[in-house]
């Protein structure tokens, strides 16, 4: 891949999906911010891996639902390195239960946590990235947010929401040459999806085409494409890894 800036922001990388995004462009040459929550431990420990392997790579600790931490962060990283060239919104959580018994702050939290916090790091990438008029936004969504699905109504809401805020950012960032693209994920082995059986993961497997869980490279890889210069001319768009389940 070819990329003609220079650092890239994820958030909630110190694990899953968000861990091997890092990976995968700390190899491609960028310097990676790992933002992190809650474990500085595993943070490092990844930090310490991509350095290892002649990678760049620098931790940053904030709570993507705290605007104010959210902001200072990225004026940090425009402090260290003079720019923000790229930002990939991959934090995001669950909190399942059927809408009968949802509370309206499990609903609200959930927006917060993957919507609210997705506008918030946009819009401050947009802020940076129009000055050099150039950058590029990645809002890992979910296949939910396309598909529905019972006892994720908080979720899905979360995760269209992101899709379709995605496309109204690209087409205000165009004129600036920021892009912004969206990932709908399908079923990807990570701590989230963990928590189901192996049962009804086999029930899913059975329904995807190409007959297996999706990988956190897979993601991570999409990722890569998007923000890179091979994509230079997509915004707005949506691109499926799900293995063929929604087509
Ligand atoms: P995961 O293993 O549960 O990891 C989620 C990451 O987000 C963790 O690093 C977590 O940090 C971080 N995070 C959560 N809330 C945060 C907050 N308020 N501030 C900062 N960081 C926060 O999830 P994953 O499977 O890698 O998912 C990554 C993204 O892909 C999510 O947006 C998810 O919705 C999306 N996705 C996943 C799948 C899937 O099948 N796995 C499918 C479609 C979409 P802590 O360690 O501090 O909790």
């Amino acid at each position: 891949m070819k990329f003609s800036g220079k650092n890239v922001l994820i958030t909630g990388a110190s694990r899953g999906i968000g861990a091997q995004i890092a990976k995968v462009l700390a190899g491609m040459g960028l310097k990676v911010w790992i933002n992190y929550r809650s474990k500085p431990e595993i943070a490092d420990a990844l930090k310490d891996e991509i350095i290892a392997s002649g990678g760049d790579a620098a931790v940053i600790k904030f709570d993507v639902t705290d605007e104010d931490e959210f902001i200072k962060g990225i004026n940090l990283i425009v402090d260290s390195d003079g720019e923000l060239s790229y930002l990939v919104n991959n934090a995001g959580i669950t909190n399942d239960k059927l809408a009968l018994r949802m509370k309206t702050e499990d609903f609200t939290s959930v927006i917060d946590a993957n919507l609210t916090s997705s506008f918030i790091g946009s819009r401050e990438a947009l802020k940076v990235m129009s000055k050099k008029r150039f950058g590029a936004v990645v809002n890992i969504a979910s296949i939910v947010g396309e598909m529905g699905n019972a006892g994720q109504v908080n979720y899905s809401a979360s995760k269209g929401g992101m899709i379709a805020m995605t496309k109204s950012f690209a087409k205000e960032g165009a004129s600036r040459n920021v892009r912004f693209n969206a990932i709908t994920p399908g079923f990807i082995e990570t701590e989230m999806t963990a928590v189901l059986s192996d049962e009804v993961k086999e029930n899913y497997i059975q329904n995807i085409p190409l007959k297996k869980l999706g990988s956190a490279e897979d993601v991570a890889n999409g990722v890569a494409f998007l923000l890179s210069d091979y994509a230079s001319y997509t915004t707005g768009e949506v691109l499926k890894i799900n293995g063929g389940l929604y087509m």
